[in-house]
C-alpha cells in the first residue's frame, strides 16, 4: 500500500461517468445545492452518447394524438413483459417534461412546418395500446440526436461548476465494513497518479457492454466497468442474456444506420429483391421491434436469400425517399455510407446486417435508481442509464427509450441526492483494508509478466461471443462457449502487460477492460444457457416459445470467491404504485 501516493478528494456526490445519463445526474445534483465530481475515462463529449442518432421518445403528441399510457404500453409489450412496470410508468409520464427541459437546456430540436418540435415514428410503437396507427413519438435533432443532448448537457453540467476529472479511470468501489458505499479508487492516465474520491452517495453511470461481442454498434469504451466493479463488489448483475442486435449496421464496418431511417421510410429487401418483412411481421413490417427484424434478417440469410457474392448480409433502401428529407431528416446517414462504404444512397442500397447494440441487462435497481442486492438496498450507491437494470427495457429495449431513461432517471438521481445528503455530514475514515481488493487487483495487472498480449484475448473473447452467444441460441452452441470462455480464463492467467509505468499505459487499461469483459462475457453466457426458453433479444431455437410460467422473472448473476457464477432469479414488478395502471402479459405479435 506504502509504495502508492494516494491524493484524496471529497465531495458530496460522486457521478461515475460523463455520458447522457452522468451528466444529467450532475446537473440535478448540483442544481441541488450539492459539491459535485464527475469522472471519465474519455473527455465527457466522447462517450458512447454521443454517436445516437435516432432520437428520444416523449408522447408530445405534435404530430398526431398520443399518451403517455400507450408510450408504456408499447414499451412493456417492447420488453416482452419483463421490464418492471413501475419505473416504466415513471419514465414515459415523465418523458414529456423532460424534452421540454433539454429544449430549454438549449438542445437544438428539429422542427416541423408549424414550429413544433419534430417527430418521427420508430419500430414496435404504436397508438391506442397497441390497436392504432404508427406513433410519432421519436424527437430528434436530424440524425444527430446524441451528439446534441451531451454537448447541451454538458453545458449545463460547465455552468453548474460540477468539478470534472477527465482521462481517470475509476479502477473499484470502496465499502466500509457495513457495505455501505464510500467512493472510488481512480487511476489518473496523465499524471499516474491514484486518486480516492470521497462522496455520500456515488452514482454509477458508466455505460454499456457492447464491446463484448465482434460485431457491435457500440464504442471501443463501451467495456462495462461499472458493471464488472458491481460484481467485484458481490452485486449479482440482471438480465444479462438480454442483448440487443440491431438490425442495421453498415456491412463489414458495424456503424450504425439509424431506425430513424426506416422511421422516415426506407425498407428492407433480400437478393431476390423481395420486401422479407411480409412474411415475419405483416402488420408492422421494417418498423416491428429489433429483436424480430434481427431475428427475420438472420433467418433470410440463413436460407440462402442473402445479398452480394458471399450471401452474407441484405439491404435497406432509401433511392425512393424524396433527397430533400434525406438532406435535412437523415444528413449523417448520408454522410457515413458515402465515406465508409462509397454509396451514393439517393441512388444506391446500402449493404447491411445486425450488429449488436444494447445491453439491456446490468447493475439491477429499484425504480429510484438505488442499487439492489436481493431486497437489500445498498447504501451511498446509484446507478443509471445502460449500466443500470432499472429495467425499463426488460427483454428488448425500444428504439428511442434509452436517450429517454437517461434524463429521467439521471434527474431523479441527482435529486434523490440532493434530497437525502446532509451537506453538514461528515466523512468516513478510509481505512488500508478497505482498499486492499481493488489495489492488489491493480498491482496484479501491471505485475502480469506472462506472455500473451491483452488485445489478444479480448479479440478472442468477441470471437467466441459472437459465435456462441448470438441471434439464434441453443444448448449445446452455448455450452460450447462456456468451455472457450473457460480456456481463455486461463491463457488470461498468462497474460503479459509490456509497460509497467504508470503514465498513459494503454497496455494496462487494456488488461483491466479485458478482465472486465471476459466477467461480463462469463455471466451473460451463463445467464444465457440458464434460460430455456425465448423473449425478446434472447432467442432459443431449442425453447422457441415464451414460458411465464417458469420464467416470468429477472435473471441474477453474481461470483462466488473462486470466480464461479452463481444464478439467481427476482420477481418482475408487474404493478404501478403511483400510477394505478398495469399490463397483465400477452402474447407479443407485431
Ligand atoms: C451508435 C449508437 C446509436 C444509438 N442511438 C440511440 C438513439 O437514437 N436513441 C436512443 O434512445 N438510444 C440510442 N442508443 C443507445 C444510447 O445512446 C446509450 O444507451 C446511451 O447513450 C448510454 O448512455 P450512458 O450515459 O449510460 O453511457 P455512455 O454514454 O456510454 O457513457 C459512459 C461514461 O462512463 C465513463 N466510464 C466508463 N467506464 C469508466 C471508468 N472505468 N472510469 C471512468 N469513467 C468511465 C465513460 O468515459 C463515459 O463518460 C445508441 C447507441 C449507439 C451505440
Amino acid at each position: 500500500m506504502k509504495e502508492y501516493n494516494f491524493i484524496y478528494h471529497t465531495h458530496d456526490v460522486l457521478v461515475l461517468g460523463a455520458g447522457g445519463a452522468g451528466l444529467r445526474a450532475a446537473v440535478a445534483a448540483s442544481e441541488g445545492g450539492l459539491s459535485v465530481a464527475c469522472i471519465s475515462k474519455v473527455p465527457p463529449t466522447r462517450s458512447h452518447t454521443v454517436a445516437a442518432q435516432g432520437g428520444i421518445n416523449a408522447a408530445l403528441g405534435n404530430r398526431n394524438e398520443d399518451s403517455w399510457q400507450w408510450h408504456m404500453y408499447d414499451t412493456i409489450r417492447g420488453s416482452d413483459w419483463l421490464g418492471d412496470q413501475d419505473a416504466i410508468a415513471l419514465m414515459c409520464e415523465r418523458a414529456p417534461e423532460a424534452i421540454v427541459e433539454l429544449e430549454h437546456m438549449g438542445m437544438p430540436f428539429t422542427r416541423d412546418e408549424s414550429g413544433q418540435i419534430y417527430q418521427r415514428a420508430y419500430g414496435g410503437q404504436k397508438t391506442d395500446f397497441g390497436k392504432g396507427g404508427l406513433a410519432y413519438r421519436a424527437c430528434a435533432v436530424a440524425d444527430r440526436t446524441g451528439h446534441s443532448l451531451l454537448h447541451t448537457l454538458y453545458a449545463q453540467a460547465l455552468r453548474q461548476n460540477v468539478e470534472f476529472f477527465v482521462e481517470y479511470t475509476a479502477l473499484d468501489l470502496i465499502f466500509d465494513e457495513k457495505g455501505t458505499c464510500l467512493g472510488v479508487l481512480a487511476w489518473d492516465m496523465e499524471s499516474g497518479a491514484l486518486h480516492i474520491f470521497q462522496a455520500h452517495v456515488t452514482i454509477l453511470a458508466t455505460g454499456g457492454f457492447g464491446q463484448v461481442y465482434a460485431a457491435t454498434t457500440a464504442s471501443t469504451i463501451c467495456t462495462g466497468d461499472g458493471n464488472a466493479m458491481a460484481l467485484r463488489a458481490g452485486i449479482a448483475l440482471q438480465d444479462m442474456e438480454f442483448i440487443q442486435f440491431h438490425p442495421t449496421s453498415l456491412y463489414d464496418t458495424g456503424i450504425l444506420i439509424t431506425e430513424g431511417a426506416r422511421g422516415e421510410g426506407a425498407y428492407l429487401t433480400n437478393a431476390l429483391g423481395e420486401r422479407f418483412m411480409q412474411r415475419y411481421a405483416p402488420g408492422s413490417m421494417e418498423l416491428a421491434s429489433r429483436d424480430v427484424v434481427s431475428r427475420a434478417m438472420a433467418q433470410e440469410i440463413l436460407e440462402g436469400r442473402g445479398c452480394g457474392e458471399k450471401k452474407d448480409h441484405l439491404h435497406l433502401r432509401l433511392e425512393h425517399l424524396p433527397p430533400g428529407l434525406i438532406d435535412s431528416k437523415l444528413p449523417s446517414i448520408k454522410e457515413i455510407t458515402r465515406t465508409f462504404a462509397r454509396i451514393d444512397i439517393h441512388k444506391q442500397p446500402i449493404p447491411i446486417l445486425p450488429a449488436v447494440h444494447y445491453t439491456m441487462g446490468g447493475i439491477p435497481t429499484n425504480s429510484k435508481s438505488q442499487v439492489v442486492s436481493g431486497d437489500k438496498i445498498i447504501n451511498g450507491l446509484l446507478a443509471i442509464g445502460e449500466a443500470a437494470c432499472t429495467s425499463v427495457h426488460g427483454a428488448n429495449r425500444l428504439g428511442c427509450n434509452a436517450l429517454l431513461e437517461l434524463v429521467v432517471f439521471g434527474k431523479a438521481a441527482g435529486e434523490l441526492a440532493a434530497k437525502t445528503i446532509s451537506r453538514h455530514n461528515s466523512h468516513k475514515i478510509i481505512i488500508d483494508s478497505m482498499l486492499e481488493a481493488p489495489l492488489s487487483r491493480f498491482k496484479k495487472f501491471r505485475q502480469a509478466k506472462g506472455n500473451i498480449p491483452p488485445n489478444k484475448i479480448r479479440k478472442e473473447l468477441q470471437k467466441i461471443m459472437q459465435n456462441h452467444g448470438s441471434i439464434f441460441r441453443t444448448h449445446d452452441l452455448m455450452l460450447q462457449g462456456v468451455s472457450k470462455l473457460a480456456g481463455l480464463w486461463r491463457d488470461f492467467g498468462d497474460i503479459k502487460v509490456a509497460d509497467n509505468s504508470l503514465i498513459w499505459n494503454n497496455d494496462l487499461l487494456d488488461a483491466l477492460e479485458t478482465d472486465n469483459l471476459l466477467t461480463l462475457a462469463s455471466v451473460t453466457m451463463a445467464s444465457a444457457l440458464n434460460r430455456t426458453e425465448s423473449r425478446g433479444a434472447h432467442f432459443r431455437a431449442d425453447f422457441p416459445k415464451r414460458d411465464d410460467e417458469n420464467w416470468l422473472s429477472h435473471s441474477l448473476a453474481g461470483l462466488d470467491s473462486n470466480g464461479k457464477v452463481i444464478l439467481s432469479s427476482r420477481p418482475v414488478r408487474l404493478k404501478t404504485i403511483e400510477q394505478g395502471i398495469s399490463f397483465p402479459p400477452e402474447e407479443r405479435g407485431y
